[in-house]
Parts: structure tokens; sequence; C-alpha cells
């Protein structure tokens, strides 16, 4: 049985094109997973047991000005499917680690720099100036979990049409 990978929290899945819904349209890009709102750094816990195949930068202010230095790790869980857990602060495991459901993984991150957010912003950024929005970044793959693509940028995808292998998580997650 999957666990939930934020504990003290309750389950909020957002859905609908609400903020932070899976695929939500965000005007020039859309949004690759499920934002599930959580103070910074609380612990975040793996979803299903599986191995690392890849850790990384999410975010970082050297490619979006108003961006924070924020981390990803990629599990390939034992039933298959790829979970990508982002928009963390640290990361506790490293690439080839096997992980247990339910261990501790990172803690949740800081993507948005609210001061340095400005009137050359996109729009959907320039309304969450002054929220400091914190979240577990969720996404879910069949195959090819993306780290890295021209079309891939801090957990969006800028394009319209969905990668092949991008999966909906709202109700794997909605089942746990
Ligand atoms: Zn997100």
């Amino acid at each position: 049985m999957p666990s939930w990978p934020l504990k003290n929290k309750q389950k909020e899945i957002p859905t609908n094109n609400h903020p932070g819904s899976f695929w939500e349209d965000r005007g020039d890009r859309h949004h690759c997973g499920i934002d599930l709102y959580s103070d910074v750094e609380s612990d975040v816990f793996a979803i299903e047991p599986g191995i690392v195949i890849e850790t990384g930068l999410m975010t970082s202010p050297e490619w979006i000005h108003y961006w924070n230095h924020t981390y990803f790790v990629i599990i390939k869980n034992d039933h298959g499917n790829y979970w990508k857990y982002g928009e963390l602060k640290e990361i506790y495991v490293k690439s080839g680690e096997n992980i247990s459901e339910g261990q501790k993984i990172g803690k949740v991150g800081l993507v948005l720099d609210s001061e340095k957010i400005n009137e050359t912003s996109p729009a959907y950024i320039q309304k969450l100036k002054g929220k400091n929005p914190s979240m577990l970044h969720l996404e879910l793959y069949s195959y090819e979990p993306i780290s890295r693509h021209e079309k891939y940028l801090g957990g969006n995808w800028f394009s319209d049409e969905m990668p092949d292998q991008l999966l909906d998580p709202t109700e794997k997650l909605a089942s746990i």
C-alpha cells in the first residue's frame, strides 16, 4: 500500500485546473505535476518502495532570477512507475540507493524568492508575490522520467502537447 508523502498534513489534492493541479494551464506553460502545499522544511517520505535513479537541481537563481535553489529525486518504484519528488530544500538520498516505503527522502523547499518578483515576471508568478507558497511538487511517469528537456523547466512544460510518458497522479494520490 502506498503511503502519503507528507506526515501531519491532511490530504488535499488540487484538481480541475486549480493552482497546483495536474496539467494546470499557466498561460505559456502547463504544470507537469501536482503540488501538495506544506510548510517549508516539512519532511517528505517515499510513497512507494523503489530505487533512486536520479537526483539533481530543480530550480536555480542562475536559470530564473526569482527562483531559489531546490532539488529533485526520481525513484523508480517497484511497480514500474517513476515518482519525481521536486522543489525540495534538501535531499537525503543518492542515486542507486534502495528506498523503502515511508523512508524520509528530503524536506520541502521554497521556489520563489518574492523580493525578486517584478513586473517583468510571468503573470501567474506576479500573483504569488508575497504569498511564499511552499509545496512538494510531484510528477509521475510511466517511462523515461523527464529531468532536462528543452520544453521542460521547473516542473512546467512549455507546449500544449503533453509528453507521452507523463501521467496524471491525481487518482493514484487520492487512493492512498
Ligand atoms: Zn508544481
